[in-house]
Parts: C-alpha cells; sequence; structure tokens
C-alpha cells in the first residue's frame, strides 16, 4: 500500500505519518526530514537545499525526485510520504516511477486545516531535536518547556517556522502545492479528513481509510 498524505504546512502531515507508519508497517517517507537531516550532516545535498528552506522556497522537483528514487530504490515496504508531492511535476514522476515498478498510489489523505489555523500552528510548533516528537506549545506543551517528554532532548523552533518565512510557506502552498488536490481528486482515491481536530480522531478517521486497502 502506497500512501499520500497532503495538506497545508502544520496540517498535521507529520504527526500522523509517524503513527500511521508504524499501525500500518508502512516506510515514512519525509522529504523536509531528509533535506534537514542533510543539512545538519553538512552533506554536499545538505549544502545545495539549504537555501531553499531557510527561505521557505521549494526545491527543485528534478533534485526531489532524484533524492527520492535512490532513497527508495532498495525499500520493499509500502511507502506513506509525508510532504512529497509538492508539485504537479512531482507527482508525475511519482507516477511514473511506481508505475516502471508495477505499483501505484493507493490512497491520497488530504488533511484539511484552514490557512488561519496552520499558521498559529506553525508558530506555536516546536521539534524535538533527538526524535523529532512535534509538539504545539498552546495545545500541546511538553510537561518541561525545553526538553522532549519522550527522550528529554532540546526542543527548537525549525528555522522555518519563523513568522516571516511561515507566511512565504503558506504562499508556496497555495501557487504550487493546492493544484494536486485536483490532479489526485481525479484519480479516484482522493479521501478528504477534519484536520481541525485532536490528532487521535484525525488518526482514527485515517485508518479507517486505509483498512482494507
Ligand atoms: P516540510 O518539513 O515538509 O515542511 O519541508 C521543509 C522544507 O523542505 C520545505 O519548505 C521545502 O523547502 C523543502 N521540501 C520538503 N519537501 C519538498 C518537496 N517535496 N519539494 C520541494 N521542496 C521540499
Amino acid at each position: 500500500m502506497n500512501v499520500i498524505l497532503l495538506g497545508y504546512p502544520g496540517s498535521g502531515k507529520g504527526t500522523q505519518a509517524k503513527v500511521l507508519a508504524q499501525k500500518f508497517g508502512l516506510f515514512h517517507v519525509s522529504t523536509g526530514d531528509i533535506f534537514r537531516e542533510e543539512l545538519a550532516k553538512k552533506t554536499p545535498l545538505g549544502q545545495e537545499v539549504a537555501g531553499y528552506l531557510s527561505a521557505g522556497r521549494l526545491v527543485p522537483d528534478k533534485l526531489v525526485l532524484e533524492v527520492l528514487k535512490t532513497r527508495l530504490a532498495t525499500e520493499t515496504r509500502g511507502l506513506l510520504f509525508d510532504g512529497f508531492p509538492r508539485t504537479v511535476e512531482q507527482a508525475e514522476g511519482l507516477d511514473s516511477w511506481l508505475d516502471s515498478r508495477s505499483m501505484a498510489v493507493d490512497a491520497v489523505i488530504f488533511i484539511n486545516v484552514p490557512e488561519a489555523e496552520v499558521a498559529k500552528r506553525l508558530g506555536d510548533r516546536r521539534t524535538c531535536l533527538g526524535c523529532g516528537k512535534i509538539y504545539n506549545m498552546g495545545t500541546r506543551p511538553p510537561a518541561k518547556a525545553d526538553a522532549c517528554d519522550v527522550c528529554a532532548k532540546k526542543l527548537i523552533t525549525r528555522e522555518d517556522d519563523k513568522p516571516e518565512v511561515i507566511i512565504r510557506r503558506l504562499q508556496v502552498y497555495r501557487d504550487q502545492t493546492e493544484p494536486l488536490l485536483a490532479y489526485y481528486r481525479a484519480s479516484g482515491n482522493f479521501n478528504e479528513v477534519d484536520g481541525g481536530r485532536n490528532p487521535e480522531s484525525v488518526a482514527a478517521d485515517i485508518a479507517g481509510m486505509l483498512k482494507g486497502k
């Protein structure tokens, strides 16, 4: 089963992907996490993508597709995409890559959250430097202000969760990613979930949509 999670930055794709990957035995593919890892390790790829990430702009399609194909070449589990595809060109690239391996996208889940709500969530978001757990300082704060409940490592505000970059990322979503909704609505396996609720209810709904796929 190959699944795509779609939605604004801050709509809960990362949070949901962690739960669903575990529940369904899928391999969680987050292109944002891949780029941040490369950046932290200061690899040539990390240096190449740094400027895009800090500005809240999209990494060029060709590069994103190359990185993914390399990373997924030997993966045999079903794939759960979070933050990819982000453009129609990436979606077409994914379709043809899956097709060449006799696979397809089995479900697309659009996590629908209004823009004003995601803007607030991104501003309130803190991410654990150790295990990647995501906190919301307003609705889901950690027990200790700066430390992860799970691994006790430091919580940080992502560089691109700063206010001026948030505005750019929302604009980029509207311009370049939102057209994907029409692309996938036409595909027949499009599902929409109300992402404005607590993460457990959203996860339960998505799990129901994926059962039997
Ligand atoms: P995310 O963690 O998914 O919000 O991604 C963080 C940043 O990584 C984005 O703002 C982009 O700069 C870059 N990025 C992640 N995924 C993609 C993608 N599929 N296409 C282009 N850029 C991406």
